[in-house]
């Protein structure tokens, strides 16, 4: 009896230095981000940064830093817009061209074309016409893609790094962060929550994710979806100290006549990405790392992809093909 009463006190010591997760959703970034660690004050102080990374990186505001840049053609840029893109042109060499911000004209065209078909979808008005083409609607031009595509090229963007400032050498080019903002956005959240204290923590943009620490004495566990059951985790990542992200043809996409476009573009042909990946998920060291590199393995194919994800330090690759 006298020992029962013992094992009662150890555990209830044990519990009271037990501090509590709490979890912080907001809509930034286009997306959910959640923040869960076991100080509220820094999850608040974390999620300044994220919202700054937003205030920058929002093609859809026009006083954003990027829109001022794309409407200009050039700016004297903060250091963060400046590092996003020095980033997205380290990946743009890696890739030989796979990996392209300047695709902006060409992603406006498709998520354009994406918007009208849920739109479609949702219209209580379609009646019996149903599916794709029957419906009215059509696949841009070849015209409207070829201009677009006159437009990209990354190696149109001149970066000064001893002024910050940026430009574009062609006139009406334009750029898109949508495949590294988020992972950027992770690792400066994760650097503020660690400047609070914080050892412990995941931050999670989208599916761009940092695992800070452990959760308790085990590793964070990550579920991802299957690209094609959403209700259903395909598999488990346990992660310390590392982020991930997974790139996939099912998030924003339509099917016309049955075949699936998606939102990753192949700069090179100005069509939606066509090859025989659904889902590529990298995990890294740093967050805008996995981020970059899964929207990058996705569009250069599973051969090209696992080539260039192996010379890369602390980097693996999971890909679901169709
Ligand atoms: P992610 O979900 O990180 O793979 O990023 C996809 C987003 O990146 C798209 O929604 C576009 O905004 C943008 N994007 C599409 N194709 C490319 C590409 N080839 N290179 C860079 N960014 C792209
Ligand atoms: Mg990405």
């Amino acid at each position: 009896m006298k020992k029962i009463k013992f094992l009662i006190l150890i555990l209830g010591l044990a519990g009271c230095s037990f501090q509590p997760y709490h979890k912080e959703a907001r809509l930034m970034l286009g997306t959910i981000v959640e923040i869960t660690c076991q100080d509220r004050a820094a999850i608040t102080s974390a999620f300044e940064e994220i919202k700054k990374i937003e205030t920058i990186a929002n093609n859809f505001n026009p006083d954003s830093e990027i829109s001022r840049l794309n409407a200009a053609g050039k700016i004297q840029a903060s250091q963060d817009l400046y590092n996003m893109v020095r980033e997205s042109l380290k990946y743009y060499r890696l890739s030989e061209g796979a990996f392209d911000i300047t695709v902006a004209p060409l992603v406006n065209i498709w998520k354009e074309k994406i918007r009208e078909f849920e739109n479609k979808k949702s219209s209580p008005y379609q009646g019996e016409a149903g599916r794709g083409k029957s419906r009215g609607l059509t696949l841009p031009s070849e015209s409207q893609i070829k201009r677009a595509l006159s437009l990209v090229g990354s190696d149109k963007i001149s970066l000064d790094d001893s002024t910050s400032s940026m430009s574009f050498t062609q006139s009406g080019m334009s750029i898109d962060l949508g495949a590294i903002a988020k992972g950027y956005a992770v690792d400066k959240a994760v650097r503020r929550l660690k400047e609070s204290g914080v050892r412990s923590a995941l931050v999670n943009a989208g599916g761009n994710v940092y695992c800070l620490g452990k959760k308790g004495s085990r590793k964070w566990r990550i579920g991802v979806r299957h690209p094609r059951k959403p209700a259903e985790i395909v598999f488990y990542l346990d992660l310390e100290n590392q982020g991930a992200a997974t790139s996939g043809d099912y998030e924003q996409f339509f099917i016309l006549d049955k075949k699936r476009y998606s939102h990753i573009i192949d700069p090179k042909t100005g069509w939606p990405v066509d090859n025989n990946i659904s889902s590529v998920t990298i995990i890294a060291p740093d967050a805008a790392t996995s981020d970059g590199l899964s929207t990058t393995v996705f569009v250069l194919g599973k051969e090209k992809g696992l080539e260039l994800a192996g010379k890369m330090d602390g980097v693996e690759v999971k890909i679901i093909e169709k």
